[in-house]
C-alpha cells in the first residue's frame, strides 16, 4: 500500500475547516493507504508556550481526531517526541538545508516578525529557522508517497521535495520525493465574522469559527450572528462575493453534499434567518456523534494511552528502518 503522512500541530482547537479541509479527507485515506498521523508537538515548542497546556492539548488533539473517525485499527497515530528519528533525522538534513532558504520561508518571516511584535524582548529561538527541516524529516522519515496538506504548508512541502532530491544525490537513491496534496473541496471555509479570512485556529475573534466541540446552542447562535450583507435584495445566492453568503452555502454544500446550485432552488425565497437556522442544524448533526464519541474517548485515559502506545511502536519501526539507512548512507560506524 502507498503511504500518506500528514501531522498537525496540537495547538489551539479544531474547528470546521480543519474537519472539512483536512480530517475528513484523512478519514477516507484511511482504506487505500498505510496511513501515519502525527500529533507534532515538538513543533508546538518553537514558539514561547506553557509545557502543562502542551501536555494537555496533545491528548486531547488525539481524542478528537478518533472521535472524527481516524481509527487506530487502521492507521498509526503516534505523538512526534514519542518516536526516536524524527530530530535525528533533522540534524542530517539540516546538514544539507542551504541557511538563505529557511531565512525566506514565508512561515519564518510571519511568525518571527510576530514575536517581535508581541513582546517576547525580540527573543526569535533557531528553532523557528530550523521548522521547516524537522517538517522535511517529519515527512521523510516514513518514506511517504503522498502528504495532504492545505494551500498555507505548500512552500514547505517544495522544500521537503527539494531536500529529499539534495539526500538523494549527495549519497543514493533512499527518499521518496513526496506528492503534495491539496484538497479541491473545503480547502477554505471562511470566517463567520470576516469572510475575506480563512476560518483560523489563531484567529482571537472565537465568533468567527466553529469549533468541533462547540456545544449546539453555541454553534446555532454563531451562525445566526453570521456576518451576511446589507443589500435589500435578499437573494441566497453564491454571485453575491462580498457577503457571508457564498462561504454558508459552501458550508453547507459540503455538509449535506448538495449542490450549490440545488440550494440556491431549495432556498429561494427563504429569509436570511431561515437559510442561516438550516445550515446550523446540518453542523450541529455532523458533530453530534462526533461530540458524543469525543466525550466517551476523552474519559478513557487508559484506552488513549494504549492508542498512543500501538501507534509510537509502528511508526517507530518505520522510522528505525529510515534511519539505519540513513546513518550508514552519511558515514557513521554501524553500532554493534
Ligand atoms: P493556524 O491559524 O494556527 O495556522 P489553522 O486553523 O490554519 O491554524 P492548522 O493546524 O494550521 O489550522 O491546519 C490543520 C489542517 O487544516 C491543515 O491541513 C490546513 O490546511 C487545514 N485548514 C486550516 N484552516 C482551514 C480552513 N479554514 N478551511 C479548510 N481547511 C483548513
Ligand atoms: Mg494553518
Amino acid at each position: 500500500k502507498p503511504v500518506i503522512l500528514t501531522c498537525a500541530q496540537s495547538t489551539g482547537k479544531l474547528h470546521l475547516g480543519n474537519y472539512l479541509g483536512a480530517i475528513r479527507n484523512w478519514v477516507s485515506y484511511q482504506e487505500g493507504y498505510e496511513c501515519f498521523f502525527g500529533i507534532v508537538d515538538m513543533h508546538a515548542i518553537t514558539v514561547p508556550y506553557n509545557p502543562s497546556e502542551l501536555r494537555k492539548s496533545s491528548l486531547d488533539c488525539i481524542a478528537q481526531y478518533i472521535a472524527c473517525g481516524l481509527d487506530p485499527a487502521k492507521c498509526s497515530l503516534f505523538l512526534q517526541s514519542h518516536v526516536i528519528g524524527h530530530t535525528e533525522l533533522a540534524w542530517v538534513l539540516g546538514c544539507l538545508t542551504p541557511l538563505g532558504r529557511l531565512e525566506r520561508m514565508t512561515q519564518f518571516k510571519d511568525k518571527s516578525r510576530k514575536q517581535q511584535d508581541e513582546g517576547s524582548a525580540g527573543f526569535i529561538g533557531s528553532g523557528l529557522l530550523t521548522y521547516p527541516v524537522l517538517m522535511a524529516a517529519d515527512i521523510l522519515l516514513y518514506n511517504a508517497d503522498r502528504v495532504p496538506v492545505g494551500e498555507d504548508q505548500k512552500q514547505h512541502l517544495e522544500l521537503t521535495r527539494d531536500i529529499a532530491t539534495k539526500f538523494n544525490e549527495t549519497y543514493s537513491p533512499t527518499f521518496k520525493v513526496p506528492e503534495i496534496d491539496i484538497p479541491k473541496q473545503g480547502a477554505r471555509v471562511m470566517s463567520l465574522q470576516n469572510p475575506q479570512s480563512k476560518m483560523s485556529k489563531s484567529d482571537p475573534n472565537q465568533a468567527g469559527s466553529i469549533y468541533l466541540l462547540d456545544e449546539p446552542a453555541v454553534i446555532r447562535k454563531k451562525f445566526q450572528s453570521a456576518v451576511t450583507d446589507s443589500d435589500p435584495d435578499r437573494r441566497i445566492s453564491a454571485d453575491k462575493q462580498d457577503s457571508g453568503i457564498p462561504n454558508l452555502l459552501e458550508i453547507l454544500s459540503a455538509v449535506s453534499g448538495k449542490s450549490i446550485e440545488a440550494l440556491e432552488g431549495e432556498f429561494s425565497g427563504a429569509s436570511y434567518a431561515d437559510f442561516k437556522g438550516a445550515v446550523a442544524d446540518a453542523v450541529v448533526d455532523l458533530f453530534e456523534p462526533i461530540q458524543a464519541k469525543y466525550k466517551a474517548i476523552s474519559q478513557d485515559k487508559s484506552e488513549l494511552n494504549r492508542v498512543l502506545k500501538a501507534g509510537a511502536d509502528s511508526a517507530q519501526k518505520r522510522a528505525y528502518k529510515t534511519m539505519s539507512k540513513v546513518y550508514r548512507k552519511a558515514g557513521f560506524v554501524e553500532r554493534i
